[in-house]
C-alpha cells in the first residue's frame, strides 16, 4: 500500500513539474508572439502615418491650385507633381463641397468616401478612400483642405502602404491587414499565406488618421517558436528525471521499519526454528533441546531473537508467532522423534502469554489427537515475567499448563531476585540458571557465591536445575560436582537445525564419546 503510494508520488513528482514547465514555456512563447504581433501592428501604423504625412506635405505644395479652374496648365502641374512623387499615384483638386473636379489626367467629377461619423475638417489633413473602378480594390485618399477654396487630394494605392510595412510581418506566414476605422479594408499583406489567420492577432490604431492595422500569424509559427525551447526543455526534463531517480534510490535504500516486515514474516514463512541441545550432565545423555527462533529477513539476513522478539511483544505478533512455533515444534518432534524417547523441547513464552488463558487453548490443540505427548513440551517463562505477573491469571495459566501435562521452567533464573514465596506460589519444575552465574565459575567475581545459593535453593525446593550458557569444560565439571543435572551451552552445541539436532541427539545418546561429557 505504502509502496504503491510512493510509486504514485514519484510519478507525480516526475510528471507534474515537467507538465508545468512545458505549460509555462507554452504560455511564455504565446505571450512573446502576441507581443511581437502588437509591436508589428503598432510599428505598421507609425509607418502608415509617416506615409500619409509625407504625402500631405507634397500635396500642401500644390495648395495654391485649390479653387482654380481645371485648365490645361493646372492639369500639367498636377501631372508633373504626380510624376515626381514616389508616394501618391494621382493628385486632384477638391471643391469646397468635396467633389474632385480636376486630376492629373484632366477634368472629372469624383466623390471620395470618408469614414462615417467623422467630421470633415475645413482645414488640414484627413483621410478617406476611393473605390478603384479599374483595378478593383480601394485606395486611400489624403485630403489637404484649405477652407472655402477646397483643397488638394492624393490617392495612395494600398501597395504603397503594404510595401512599407511588410518588414513587420511576424513569422513566415504572417499577415498584415490595413483598414479604415469604421470603413472598409484597404489591403492585405500576406505574401505566403493564402488564408486569413485569426488565431494569433493584434491590432493597432493610428492616433492621427482613421487607420487600423492588424497583424496576425499562424499556429505553425507559434509551434516553431516553441520548438526552439526543446533543447532547454530536454535539459530541464533530464534534470527532473535525475532528481526523481535520486529520490527513488533514496527511498528504496531507506529500510522499511522492522515492525512492518514483522507483520508479513509469518505469512512469508521467514521464521526458522533452531534447537539447542540440553544435556543431562550426570547421566551423559542428551534429553532434549530449547527451541530458538530465527528470522530469515530478505534484506537483513538471519536475525537473532533479541532483535525481533521484543518488537513482536510490543506489536502483539508474538501470540501468532508462538502459536506457529508450537505447531512447528510438534511437527518436528513427530517427524524426527516419532518414538518420542524422553525428548523434551523447551519453548519460550512471554509476559503476554500469562495475561489470559489463550496459550492453554493453543497448547491443548497440540495434544488433541494424542500424537504428541505433553511431557515432551516445557514452557520457559523468565523469572522477571513471573514477578511482573504475580497475579491470579498467571497462576491459573501455569496451573493449567501443568494440568495438560507440560512442564514449566523458570528462565534466566537469578536475574530477577524473586523470593522463595513466588517460586512456591507458582509451581514450577525447572530452574534455568542464567549464563551470568555460570560465567562466574572459576573466577573470583563478587556474584560468585550466588551460583551456589541458587543451586542450594533448587535442591531445597526439589527443582531440577538447568545451567545455561555453559561454554567450558571446567564449568561442566563444577556443575556436575554440585549436583546440577542439566546443562545447555556452546560447550555442547550451538543451536542446530532440526536435522542436525536429530543427528546430535542420536550420536550423543548412542556412542557417547567419553571426552565430551566427562571433564
Ligand atoms: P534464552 O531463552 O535465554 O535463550 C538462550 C540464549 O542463549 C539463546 O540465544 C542461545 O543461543 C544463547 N546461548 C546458548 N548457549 C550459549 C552459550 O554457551 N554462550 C552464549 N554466549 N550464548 C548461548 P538466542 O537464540 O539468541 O535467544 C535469545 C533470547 O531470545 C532467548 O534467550 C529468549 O529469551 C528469546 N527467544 C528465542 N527464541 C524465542 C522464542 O521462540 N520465543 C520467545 N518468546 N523468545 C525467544
Ligand atoms: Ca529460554
Ligand atoms: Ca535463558
Amino acid at each position: 500500500m505504502k509502496r504503491a503510494m510512493a510509486v504514485v508520488g514519484l510519478v507525480l513528482l516526475a510528471t507534474v513539474p515537467s507538465v508545468l514547465i512545458i505549460a509555462l514555456v507554452g504560455w511564455f512563447v504565446t505571450d512573446q508572439v502576441q507581443q511581437d504581433l502588437a509591436q508589428a501592428a503598432a510599428g505598421s501604423t507609425l509607418e502608415s502615418d509617416r506615409l500619409i504625412e509625407r504625402s500631405a506635405a507634397e500635396l500642401r505644395e500644390l495648395l495654391d491650385l485649390a479653387g482654380q479652374d481645371c485648365t490645361p496648365e493646372v492639369v500639367a502641374r498636377l501631372s508633373d507633381a504626380t510624376m515626381r512623387s514616389s508616394r501618391v499615384g494621382s493628385i486632384g483638386l477638391l471643391s469646397a463641397d468635396s467633389v474632385v473636379y480636376c486630376t492629373n489626367t484632366g477634368p472629372t467629377t469624383l466623390v471620395t468616401a470618408v469614414p462615417t461619423g467623422r467630421a470633415v475638417p475645413a482645414e488640414g489633413v484627413y483621410v478617406g478612400w476611393i473605390e478603384n473602378s479599374l483595378a478593383g480594390g480601394r485606395s486611400i485618399v489624403v485630403h489637404v483642405r484649405a477652407g472655402t477654396r477646397g483643397g488638394v487630394v492624393g490617392r495612395i494605392d494600398p501597395e504603397e502602404f503594404l510595401e512599407r510595412i511588410e518588414g513587420n510581418l511576424v513569422g513566415p506566414r504572417g499577415a498584415l491587414l490595413i483598414s479604415i476605422i469604421d470603413g472598409p479594408t484597404l489591403g492585405r499583406a500576406a505574401p505566403h499565406s493564402e488564408w486569413y489567420l485569426t488565431r494569433y492577432v493584434a491590432r493597432a490604431r493610428s492616433t492621427q488618421y482613421p487607420i487600423e492595422i492588424e497583424a496576425s500569424t499562424d499556429e505553425g509559427y507559434v509551434w516553431s517558436r516553441f520548438l526552439q525551447y526543446i533543447p532547454l526543455l530536454v535539459v530541464i526534463g533530464v534534470g527532473i528525471a535525475g532528481l526523481v531517480l535520486w529520490v527513488a534510490v533514496l527511498m528504496l535504500r531507506r529500510r522499511r521499519p522492522l515492525d512492518e516486515d514483522l507483520a508479513l514474516a509469518l505469512n512469508r514463512r521467514q521464521f526458522e526454528v533452531y534447537y539447542q541441545p540440553i544435556v543431562d550432565i550426570q547421566a551423559g545423555r542428551c534429553v532434549g533441546a530449547e527451541a530458538l527462533l530465527r528470522w530469515r529477513h530478505p534484506k537483513r539476513g538471519l536475525l537473532r531473537p533479541d532483535v525481533f522478539i521484543p518488537l513482536a511483544e510490543q506489536t502483539g505478533f508474538i501470540i501468532p508467532i508462538t502459536r506457529w512455533l508450537f505447531d512447528r515444534v510438534r511437527a518436528d518432534i513427530l517427524l524426527s522423534f516419532p518414538e518420542q524417547e524422553h525428548i523434551h523441547v523447551g519453548i519460550n513464552l512471554v509476559a503476554e502469554h500469562l495475561r489470559d488463558t489463550h496459550v492453554v487453548e493453543d497448547l491443548k490443540a497440540l495434544f488433541a489427537d494424542g500424537a504428541l505427548n505433553p511431557k515432551a513440551i516445557t514452557l520457559e517463562i523468565t523469572e522477571r515475567q513471573i514477578i511482573d505477573n504475580f497475579r491470579e491469571t498467571a497462576i491459573e495459566v501455569m496451573e493449567r499448563i501443568h494440568e495438560l501435562g507440560c512442564s514449566i521452567a523458570v528462565d534466566d533464573f537469578g536475574t530477577g531476585h524473586s523470593g522463595l514465596a513466588a517460586l512456591q506460589r507458582f509451581s514450577v519444575d525447572y530452574l534455568k540458571i542464567d549464563k551470568v552465574f555460570v560465567d562466574t565459575i572459576g573466577t573470583d567475581a563478587v556474584s560468585r557465591p550466588i551460583l551456589d545459593s541458587i543451586i542450594d535453593l533448587g535442591h531445597k525446593l526439589q527443582l531440577e536445575l538447568i545451567a545455561e550458557g555453559v561454554e567450558q569444560r571446567h564449568q561442566v565439571a563444577y556443575l556436575r560436582a554440585r549436583g546440577v543435572r542439566y546443562a545447555q551451552g556452546y560447550y555442547f552445541s550451538f543451536p542446530l537445525t532440526l536435522a542436525s539436532f536429530a543427528r546430535f541427539y542420536r550420536e550423543y545418546n548412542g556412542v557417547v564419546p567419553a571426552t565430551t561429557v566427562s571433564a
